[in-house]
C-alpha cells in the first residue's frame, strides 16, 4: 500500500485534525513537518518562538509514535521539499489542513497543481479557523472591517465537533525516505541559553494544553470577564501558544465552553472571535506587519530609531529615539506597568494583554515610535508569535488597523496600573527594585508627550 502523507504545519496535534484523519483513512499514514526559511514572503520565525517549536515537535512527535505514525523532518523551501519527499517516499496521497497567509498560500497552491499533475490524490480541510475568510463576507461581498458585525456573522454559524484522535495501527511501516534529525535545526537558543524562563512558564503540547484548558473552564471562566483585565490574578485562559501552534483547535475550544454559555464564557468566546478578525483582516491585507491599514497613518512623524545588537548608538540623528526604544524593550522606561509586561515578556515569552495594550500605547504614543517596531520586538519574542494577531493588535493599538482604538486614546500608564494591579503584585513579582533608587526615573513626560502626539494626529487629519 503507497503511504499517505500528512504535512503538519501550525496544527501539530493528532485531535481534531482532519488533514491526519483523512490520511489514516486513507491507508497508511506518514507525518511531514517542514521547517521553511527559505520560500518568498515566509516570515521566518522568532526566537521564542523556535525554541516553542522544538518542544512542540517533540511533543507531537510522542503523540504520532503512539498512534504508529512515523514523523518526517525536512528543512528546505516547501515546495521543492514536498516534492522530492512525496516522490521519494512513493506516496499515493497528500493532505494538509489551510494556511491562510498570502505567502503559505501561494506555495501550497503550487504544491497542489503539481500533485493533481503527478496523479496524487491532494486534499486540503478547514482546522486552524472558525471561519473561512473567503466565505464570510458582507452584504455587498467585501471583507469585514468592523469586528462586531463579523463576529456575529461567524458565530451564528455551525461549528463542527472535534474530531477525535485516529485509531492505532494506520501508520506507515514500509521503508522512508532521509529525514533530519530535529536537533540540527538548532531552534533552542544556546550561548547564551535564555530559555530558562520559557520553560519554567510552559510545557509545549497537546497534552499541557487540554489541561490548561480544562482547568480554565474548571476555574477562571465564571470570573473570566473580570478577571481577564487583571495581570495580577491568573485570570485568561493562557492558551494563546497552543491555539498559534494548533496544539489546540478553535473548534475544541469552542466546544469546551458548552452549549449553554454564561455572560463570561460568551466574552471569552468573542475573543476568539478576535483571533478569526485578525486572520480576516491578514487574509484580506497580506501587508498587515509592514503597512497601515489606514494609509492616511503613512504621513505620521513616527521615529524609527536603529538599535544596534552591541547596544550602541542609534543612527541617523536617531539616538534619543533609540535609546528610548532600548528602554522599553528591556523594561526600563520608568513606568512599572510598561516595564513589568516588559520583564514578563523577557523572562517567559509572554505578556498579560491588557499590559501588551498598555506597553505598546505608550511605545507608539508617549515615545512616538513606530509600531512596526513594537511589533517585530513581540515578534521575536512572544512564544504566540502570530503573523495575524500580532500585527493586528499593533495597529489596533496604533490606530491605523480595522476597528482599531481610536489615535486619541491614549493609555495613562500610571492610572492603568492603579485600576489594574491595586495592590502592586504584577509590578512586585516583575520589578524586584521597585521603590528603590535603582529603579530607573521615567523616561518622558506622559503630559507633554501626550500632547506631542495628540498635536501630531491633529496635523494628520488637517491635511487629509
Ligand atoms: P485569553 O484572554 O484567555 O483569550 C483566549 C484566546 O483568544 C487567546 O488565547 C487568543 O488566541 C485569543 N485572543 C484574545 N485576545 C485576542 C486579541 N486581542 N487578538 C487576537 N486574539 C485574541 N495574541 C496572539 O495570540 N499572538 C500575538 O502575537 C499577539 N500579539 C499582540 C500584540 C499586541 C500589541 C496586543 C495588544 C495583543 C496581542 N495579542 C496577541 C492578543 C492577546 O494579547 C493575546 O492573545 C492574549 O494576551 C493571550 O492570552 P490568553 O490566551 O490568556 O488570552
Amino acid at each position: 500500500m503507497k503511504p499517505s502523507i500528512v504535512w503538519f504545519r501550525d496544527d501539530l496535534r493528532v485531535r481534531d485534525n482532519p488533514a491526519l484523519r483523512a490520511a489514516v483513512d486513507d491507508g497508511a499514514a506518514v507525518a511531514l513537518y517542514i521547517l521553511d526559511e527559505e520560500s518568498p514572503g515566509i516570515r521566518p520565525l522568532g526566537g521564542a518562538a523556535r525554541w516553542w517549536l522544538h518542544h512542540s515537535l517533540t511533543a507531537l512527535r510522542e503523540e504520532l509514535d503512539s498512534l504508529g505514525i512515523p514523523l518526517l523532518l525536512r528543512r528546505g523551501p516547501a515546495a521543492e521539499t514536498v516534492r522530492k519527499t512525496t516522490t521519494a517516499a512513493g506516496a499515493g496521497a497528500l493532505f494538509w489542513n489551510r494556511r491562510y497567509g498570502e505567502a503559505e498560500r501561494t506555495v501550497d497552491a503550487g504544491i497542489k497543481a503539481w500533485a493533481r499533475e503527478a496523479g496524487l490524490h491532494v486534499e486540503s480541510f478547514q482546522a486552524s479557523l472558525l471561519h473561512e475568510p473567503w466565505e464570510v463576507t458582507t452584504k455587498t461581498g467585501g471583507q469585514y472591517k468592523v469586528f462586531t458585525p463579523f463576529w456575529r456573522a461567524v458565530s451564528a454559524q455551525d461549528f463542527r465537533e472535534p474530531l477525535a484522535a485516529p485509531a492505532k495501527g494506520h501508520g506507515y511501516t514500509g521503508g522512508l525516505p532521509d529525514y533530519d534529525e530535529l536537533d540540527s535545526w538548532h531552534l533552542l537558543p544556546t550561548k547564551p541559553d535564555w530559555s530558562g524562563g520559557l520553560a519554567e512558564a510552559w510545557t509545549p503540547g497537546p497534552r499541557a494544553a487540554h489541561k490548561r484548558l480544562a482547568e480554565f473552564v474548571d476555574g477562571g471562566l465564571p470570573e473570566y470577564k473580570e478577571g481577564r483585565d487583571r495581570p495580577d490574578r491568573d485570570g485568561s485562559s493562557g492558551l494563546s501558544p497552543y491555539l498559534r501552534w494548533g496544539e489546540l483547535s478553535p473548534f475544541e475550544v469552542w466546544h469546551a465552553l458548552g452549549p449553554r454559555r454564561s455572560e463570561s464564557a460568551a466574552v471569552f468566546a468573542s475573543e476568539l472571535g478576535w483571533r478569526e478578525f485578525c486572520w480576516h483582516q491578514y487574509f484580506h491585507n497580506p501587508q498587515l506587519a509592514t503597512a497601515n491599514l489606514r494609509p492616511e497613518f503613512d504621513r505620521f512623524p513616527w521615529a524609527w530609531p536603529e538599535v544596534s545588537g552591541d547596544g550602541g548608538h542609534g543612527h541617523s540623528g536617531h539616538e534619543a529615539a533609540a535609546e528610548e526604544l532600548r528602554a522599553w524593550q528591556q523594561g526600563r522606561t520608568g513606568f512599572p506597568l510598561v516595564d513589568a509586561g516588559q520583564r514578563q515578556l523577557w523572562h517567559s515569552g509572554w505578556m498579560h494583554n491588557r499590559v501588551r495594550m498598555v506597553a505598546a500605547s505608550f511605545l507608539v504614543k508617549n515615545l512616538g515610535i513606530h509600531w512596526q517596531l513594537g511589533e517585530q520586538w513581540f515578534w521575536d519574542t512572544l512564544v504566540d508569535a502570530d503573523p495575524a494577531s500580532n500585527p493586528a493588535n499593533w495597529q489596533w493599538v496604533a490606530g491605523s488597523g480595522a476597528d482599531a482604538s481610536p489615535f486619541f486614546r491614549i493609555f495613562n500608564p500610571e492610572a492603568q496600573r492603579t485600576k489594574f494591579d491595586p495592590q502592586g503584585k504584577y509590578i512586585a513579582r516583575w520589578i524586584p527594585e521597585f521603590g528603590t533608587p535603582e529603579y530607573p526615573e521615567e523616561t518622558v513626560d506622559l503630559k507633554t508627550s501626550r500632547q506631542d502626539a495628540l498635536e501630531a494626529y491633529k496635523e494628520l487629519r488637517e491635511r487629509l
